[in-house]
C-alpha cells in the first residue's frame, strides 16, 4: 500500500486482503458488520494469545490516515513475527504467542468515502448529503457517516448529556459533525463496535481509539478512571511526547473511549494522532507513524 496517498475504503479493503495474503498463518481478516450503505466492516488479528487488545481507526471521515496507520502496523508487526525480529524493540513473538491483537482499520468507511470524494455524484445518498451539507459540494472536513450521524458521538456514554451540548450549539439533525443520532447505537457501525468489543470483554484488557489531530491522549471517563489506565497514558506520552489531557465539553461524551470505560471500567484510550488540519495530508504519514507505534506495541504487551 502506498502510505503516501490518501486511502478510500476500496484501497483499505485491498490493503488488508493483500496483508491477510501475504502474512498468512500470522494475521487473519474478517468481517464484523456493514456500514449504511452496505460496506463490509472488517478487522485484522494478530496473535494466539488469550487477552485481547482492541485497536480501531476512523471513526471520522476526514481522519482516515488512522486506516493507513493501523494497516502499517499490522503489516509491520506480522513481519516481525515472520521472520523473528523486534519491532522497534519490542518483543513481538511474545505478543503473538500471549495477545490477541483486534484491529479495525476503518469503522467509517462511507464517511471516509464521502470526504474524498469517492462516493459517485450520481448515488442515490447524495441529495440528502448534499441538504445535510452546509459547504455545498465541498465534504473535505465531513465526519460522519452517511446518515449525518458522528459515531463518536453515538455510544451509550452520557448520552443525553451529549444531546442537550449538541442543542446548545444549534445542532439538531444530520451533518458533518457532531450530532450524535436519535438514540445510543442508532447506527450499524457502532453497534457492530459495541457487539464486537462486548464479544471480547470477558478477555478485553485495553481498546484504543486512533483519531486526528492534536498529539494528545485521552483516558478515562469523568471520574471514572479503570486500574492501570492512567499509567498507561503516562507510558504512551512518554514513549511518543504526546500530551495526556482531558476532554472537555462535547469531547467527553458519547465516544467509544468513554462508554468501555463505563460499561466495562477496561482502560480505553483516544489518541489524536499528528497535528494540523484534518485531513491531515498524507505526507505527514511516516511522521506520525514513528510517534505511535511505541504507544501501539505498550499497549499490545500491557
Ligand atoms: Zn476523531
Amino acid at each position: 500500500m502506498d502510505y503516501l496517498k490518501a486511502a478510500a475504503s476500496t484501497d483499505i479493503h485491498r490493503a488488508i486482503n493483500t496483508i491477510a495474503d501475504e502474512y498468512q498463518g500470522i494475521l487473519s481478516s474478517g468481517v464484523f458488520g456493514f456500514s449504511i450503505l452496505g460496506k463490509p466492516l472488517e478487522y485484522i488479528t494478530f496473535g494466539v494469545g488469550k487477552e485481547t487488545h482492541i485497536f480501531v481507526g476512523t471513526h471520522h471521515g476526514s481522519e482516515h490516515i488512522t486506516a493507513s496507520l493501523l494497516i502499517k502496523f499490522s503489516a509491520d508487526i506480522a513481519d516481525a513475527a515472520q521472520n523473528g525480529r523486534k519491532l522497534a524493540g519490542f518483543d513481538v513473538s511474545n505478543i503473538r504467542s500471549y495477545r490477541q491483537l483486534v484491529i479495525i482499520p476503518m469503522l467509517n468507511p462511507d464517511g471516509a468515502d464521502i470526504e474524498q470524494g469517492a462516493l459517485p455524484a450520481d448515488h442515490f445518498i447524495f441529495p440528502r448529503l448534499l441538504s445535510m451539507n452546509p459547504h455545498g459540494r465541498d465534504f473535505t472536513h465531513w465526519q460522519a457517516n452517511a446518515r449525518g450521524v458522528d459515531l463518536n458521538h453515538n455510544y451509550d456514554a452520557g448520552f443525553y448529556e451529549c444531546k442537550k451540548l449538541e442543542q446548545k450549539l444549534g445542532i439538531f439533525s444530520g451533518g458533518p459533525t457532531r450530532f450524535g443520532g436519535q438514540y445510543p447505537e442508532s447506527e450499524p457501525e457502532v453497534q457492530a463496535m459495541c457487539d464486537l468489543t462486548r464479544f471480547f470483554v470477558p478477555r478485553l484488557k485495553t481498546a484504543t481509539a486512533l483519531h486526528t489531530q492534536g498529539e494528545e491522549i485521552y483516558y478515562g471517563y469523568g471520574e471514572k478512571i479503570p486500574d492501570g489506565a492512567k499509567m498507561l497514558a503516562d507510558m504512551f506520552s512518554r514513549a511518543s511526547q504526546y500530551a495526556v489531557s482531558k476532554p472537555e465539553g462535547i469531547a467527553s461524551y458519547g465516544g467509544y473511549k468513554d462508554w468501555v470505560t463505563d460499561k466495562f471500567a477496561i482502560p480505553s484510550f483516544t489518541i489524536e494522532c499528528g497535528r494540523g488540519v484534518n485531513p491531515l495530508p498524507p505526507s505527514d504519514f511516516y511522521k506520525i507513524y514513528e510517534k505511535i507505534l511505541p504507544i501501539l506495541l505498550i499497549c499490545a504487551s500491557f
